[in-house]
C-alpha cells in the first residue's frame, strides 16, 4: 500500500514539474513515506528523520514532508517532535499543497508493466496486535467506475498487470451505496483489452465469500494466487488476537480455495511470540504450516504498538530470544516446504511476464506469483513470455525462453 502510494505521490510530483534527484542532499523537496507496522519500521523512519534534521540546518531551503501510519489523526505531538517538517498528511491522503490530483497524471514517463491500484483504504476489524485501523482509519471503498477508469487509464500507458490493494480487500464496496463487491469489480475488469493479469490482497479468512472464490476460479485473467494471512495455528491465541475465526473455519477454507480453484498458489502471514504463546501453541502454528504448506509464508515477531488492545492489556511477554528462535524455525520449515514446492516445477514451461532486467538477467513473475530468471539476447522487456524452467530453489525459478513457442 505504501510503495502504491508513492508512487502516485511521486508521478504527481513529476506532473508539477519536480525531478527526481540522484542524491538525497541535491533534493528541493523530500517526501518522507513511513511504516509503523512494527517497531522495527518505526525506528528506520525516526533515524531517516534524524539525518533530515541534520540536512535542513545545512540547507534550510528545502521542504521535508511526512506522510504515511506515523502520522495519526492529531499531528501536534509529531509537529512538536519534528519542528523541522514543513507538510503533515495522514496515509492515503492527497494534500492540497500537491494541488489537484488527476488520474491523467499518473505514472507520466515512467512507464511499467505491473502497478497497485489501492481499491479500498483503512480497517473495520481491529485486530488485537495492530496499529493500522489507528492510523489508516476505518474502511473506504472506491466507487467500481473510479478504479475502472484508473485501471483503463493504467492500461493505455502499458500496464499489463494490476493488483488491487486493501487491508481488506473481502470488505470491498460495503460502504458504498451499490453494494458492489470485489467480484463484480473483477469481472468488469477482466474485459479491459490490453490488460493481461489481476491479482488483489489481502484477504481476511474470517470474510472471504465462495463469490470471490468462484470468479477466481471462473476469470481467465485472475490469477491463481492468493494472500490469505493466517497469522496462528492455535485458537486460543487466534482469539486473544481477535481474528473471528479458528484454525477448523481456516482449514475448510482453504479445502474449498483448492478444489475450486486447480493450481492456486496460497501465501500467508504469521506473527510468532504473541503474548502469552506457549510452545505448544507455537508447535500447533508450526504443525498447522508443515500441513498446509503454502507457497509463500511471511513471518514476523510480534511486536507491541502503543494504544492497541495487545499492546494495553496483555502483558505475558515472550522474551526475544524465544521469538527469535521460533522466527528462525518458522523460516526453516518454509524454506524446506517452498524448496520442494518450486522443485516440481523443474521441466515445466510456465508464461511470465516480464518487469525489467537485473545484474544481465530478464526477470518477471509467475501467474502464481513465483519470480522467474532467464537470459537471453532478445529484448523482453514488459513481455509475456514461455519460460521452461530449469532451475529452482524457495525464493525464485531459473529458466530459458521456450524456443519453440516464445510466447502465449
Ligand atoms: N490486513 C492484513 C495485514 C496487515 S499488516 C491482515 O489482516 O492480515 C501486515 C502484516 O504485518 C500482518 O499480516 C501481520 O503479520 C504483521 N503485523 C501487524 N501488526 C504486527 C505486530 N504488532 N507485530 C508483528 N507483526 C505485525
Ligand atoms: Fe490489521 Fe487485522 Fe485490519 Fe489486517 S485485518 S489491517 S491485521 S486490524
Amino acid at each position: 500500500m505504501n510503495k502504491a502510494e508513492s508512487e502516485k505521490l511521486a508521478s504527481q510530483l513529476v506532473h508539477l514539474g519536480y525531478q527526481q534527484t540522484e542524491k538525497i542532499e541535491q533534493a528541493d523537496l523530500i517526501l518522507v513515506n513511513s511504516c509503523v507496522v512494527r517497531q522495527s519500521a518505526e525506528n528506520k523512519v525516526l533515524n531517516k528523520l534524524h539525518s533530515l534534521k541534520i540536512l535542513k540546518k545545512s540547507r534550510p531551503d528545502i521542504t521535508i514532508a511526512l506522510t504515511g501510519c506515523i502520522v495519526g489523526l492529531d499531528t501536534s505531538q509529531l509537529k512538536k517532535k519534528f519542528p523541522f517538517v514543513d507538510y503533515l498528511f495522514p496515509a492515503g491522503e492527497f494534500p492540497e499543497w500537491l494541488g489537484e490530483y488527476d488520474l491523467e497524471y499518473l505514472l507520466p514517463g515512467s512507464p511499467q508493466v505491473a502497478a497497485f491500484v489501492p481499491i479500498i483504504q483503512g480497517c473495520n476489524n481491529f485486530c488485537s496486535y495492530c496499529i493500522v485501523p489507528y492510523r489508516r482509519g476505518r474502511e473506504r471503498s472506491r466507487p467500481i467506475a473510479e478504479v475502472v477508469a484508473e485501471v483503463t487509464g493504467l492500461v493505455k500507458r502499458g500496464v499489463k498487470e494490476v493488483t488491487l490493494l486493501g487491508q481488506n480487500v473481502d470488505s470491498y464496496g460495503n460502504d458504498l451505496p451499490e453494494k458492489n463487491d470485489l467480484a463484480d469489480l473483477l469481472y468488469q475488469l477482466n474485459s479491459l483489452d490490453g490488460l493481461l493479469r489481476i491479482r488483489f490482497l489481502t484477504n481476511h479468512p474470517k470474510d472471504m465469500k465462495s463469490r470471490l472464490i468462484q470468479a477466481t476460479a471462473d476469470l481467465e485473467k485472475v490469477c491463481e494466487q492468493i494472500n490469505l494471512p493466517v497469522q496462528a495455528g492455535d485458537n486460543e491465541i487466534l482469539k486473544a488476537m481477535r481474528r473471528g475465526y479458528t484454525v477448523e473455519d481456516y482449514k475448510s477454507l482453504v479445502a474449498e480455495i483448492r478444489a475450486r480453484i486447480p493450481g492456486i498458489a496460497l501465501s500467508s502471514d504469521i506473527i510468532v511470540g504473541f503474548p502469552g504463546e506457549t510452545d505448544q501453541q507455537f508447535e500447533n502454528t508450526y504443525q498447522l504450516l508443515s500441513e498446509i504448506r503454502f507457497d509463500k509464508v511471511h513471518v514476523a515477531a510480534y511486536s507491541p504498538r502503543a494504544g492497541t488492545q495487545a499492546a494495553r492489556e496483555l502483558d505475558d511477554k515472550v522474551g526475544a530470544e524465544v521469538k527469535k528462535l521460533r522466527l528462525k524455525r518458522i523460516e526453516e520449515l518454509q524454506a524446506k516446504i517452498a524448496g520442494e514446492i518450486n522443485a516440481k516445477m523443474k521441466g515445466k514451461t510456465v508464461d511470465v511476464l516480464v518487469e525489467g532486467c537485473e545484474k544481465g538477467k530478464w526477470t518477471g513473475r509467475t501467474r502464481g506469483d513465483k519470480i522467474v530468471f532467464f537470459s537471453d539476447a532478445g529484448n523482453y522487456e514488459y513481455k509475456l513470455v514461455n519460460i521452461k524452467i530449469t532451475h529452482t530453489s524457495p525464493w525464485s525459478l531459473t529458466g530459458s525462453l521456450d524456443q519453440d513457442n516464445p510466447f502465449p
